[in-house]
């Protein structure tokens, strides 16, 4: 029985787009648009797949040396059983995480905006988020796939 539900499972998953395991640094782009004005956001993160049995008995935060309350206070083995039972807690911790992370680039840009040093800001920030490697060779095989 479990065969038949392997190869279902098989038949459903994408095959042109990269597996991205627990540990991987993804980068994600965020189309923003601010009045008639574009651009694309770059967040980078780490996937911890918080679900998967490999955070169990890990009792290290989110993130190393963030200092949102939910790295402060939960570890991701509480989170992940939280996240396993459907505590809504678990989603709300992880919303935490991700706001104050959002909040803190915007802050240090203001900051920065405030020093006159955002160009500097700026350019570090692109270097450190540009596009990993597996992203870049998933993105060339779409566009070739779009030129054929
Ligand atoms: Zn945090």
């Amino acid at each position: 029985m479990s065969h038949i539900i392997d190869q279902l499972e098989a038949s459903l998953l994408r095959s042109d787009l990269p597996r991205i395991q627990p540990g991987d640094t993804v980068k994600v782009h965020v189309k923003v648009k601010e009045g008639e004005k574009e651009r694309i956001q770059l967040f980078q993160g780490i996937v911890i797949g918080i679900k998967g049995g490999g955070y169990k008995a890990d009792f290290r935060p989110i993130e190393e040396n963030c200092d949102c309350f939910a790295c402060q206070h939960f570890t991701r083995a509480y989170l992940r059983h939280l996240l396993k039972a459907n505590e809504i807690l678990g989603l709300r911790m992880l919303s935490v995480h991700n706001s104050h992370m959002y909040l803190k680039v915007m802050a240090d840009a203001r900051a920065h905006l405030a020093a006159g040093t955002f160009a500097e800001f700026y350019r570090e920030f692109i270097a450190n988020f540009a596009p990993s490697q597996k992203i870049m060779a998933h993105r060339k095989k779409e566009k070739e796939k779009l030129a054929a």
